[in-house]
């Protein structure tokens, strides 16, 4: 299991044990790698507090706050298992769920996801109109199905896991990832639950900063939207430039309008900002990959489970 964490101290204190005793029969080797992404709490003490307990527990701690995706990402690159679930570790994703996840994996699915219902109503309808724009932006140009409201919460085989790792970008909006890897998927729907301790990171800022790393990471659909965009601001000009003639030449109104002037000059110059805008996030998608940082940076890493104990 991998679960990221970020300031989760309250939340790990119950949910790990809870985890820990629902899965046990379920598994030759059951090993929760809680990735600890530069939490400012307690996180890495009750974590350590746990292993000390006898809990099946790992911790791999970041050196600073990554983000979730990034943490994710080192969760799978550490994880041993043949079967490796990823879950929230605020007790947000239903432990039932997850069992539910095992069986669909022993009977041939590779990748098992939790869809998240009973969400709609409970979000504001401007919020669930970006959503779905976003989704339709993302699906108009992919071979491969981005299924909306599917979350991180989700089981993937080990091929998968490779898979994943084998992926070289930096750009890592894993819903996206999960689904371009394709193999054997199933759904499964969940409620999520109430967070127990603590408030989201994710406010509309950050979802939309991820929104745009998805696009810009999966999508060309924008710049083909800029070009015509372009093609019709063109046609429609030149139109309009046939009008002026029209005018002046057939009913001998005089050219006028200062005010058609500065609307079009204005409006123009909007419609290039943002054109410009929507290159320059292209642009520096590209400059984040060149650079070829890490991803992550490790702090520390316990030892695998079954390590023999060193003398
Ligand atoms: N998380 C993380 N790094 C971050 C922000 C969040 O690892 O920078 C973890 C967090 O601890 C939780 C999961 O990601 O386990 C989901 O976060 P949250 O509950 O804030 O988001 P939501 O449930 O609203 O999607
Ligand atoms: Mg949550």
């Amino acid at each position: 299991m991998v679960l990221p964490a970020f300031n989760e101290a309250k939340n790990l204190a119950w949910f790990l044990p809870e985890l820990a005793a629902k899965l046990q029969g379920q598994a030759r080797r059951l090993e929760l790698l809680v990735v600890d992404d530069g939490s400012k709490d307690e996180t890495a003490l009750v974590v350590h507090g746990l292993i000390q307990q006898g809990l099946p527990v790992r911790l791999l701690r970041l050196s600073r706050n990554f983000g979730k995706e990034a943490a994710l990402s080192a969760g799978l690159d550490a994880a041993e298992g043949d079967v490796v679930l990823t879950m929230d570790s605020d007790g947000q994703h239903p432990i039932a769920t997850a069992l539910e996840m095992l069986p669909a994996w022993r009977e041939g699915f590779d990748v098992v996801y939790g869809v998240q219902t009973g969400r709609r109503a409970s979000q504001s309808a401007s919020r669930r109109g970006y959503t779905k724009f976003f989704y339709w932006l993302m699906q108009r140009d992919s071979r491969f199905e981005l299924p909306s409201d599917a979350g991180d919460f989700r089981l993937l085989d080990r091929r998968v896991v490779l898979a994943l790792r084998s992926l070289p970008e930096r750009a890592r909006y894993m819903k996206g990832l999960f689904a371009w890897v394709g193999f054997k998927s199933r759904a499964i729907d969940f409620v999520p639950d109430a967070r127990a301790h603590g408030e989201t990171s994710f406010n509309f800022m950050r979802l939309l900063s991820l929104a745009v790393v998805g696009l810009t990471a999966f999508s060309k659909v924008p710049l083909r939207m800029v070009s015509l965009l372009g093609f019709v601001v063109s046609a429609v000009s030149v139109f309009f430039g046939f009008w002026i003639i029209l005018e002046k030449t057939l009913f001998g109104n005089p050219v006028s309008g200062f005010a058609t002037l500065a609307a079009s000059i204005t409006f123009l110059a909007g419609v290039q900002l943002l054109c410009l805008g929507i290159i320059a996030e292209y642009l520096g998608r590209v400059f984040d990959e060149v650079k070829q940082r890490p991803l992550y940076l490790v702090q520390e890493l316990t030892p695998p489970l079954d390590a023999p104990e060193e003398l």
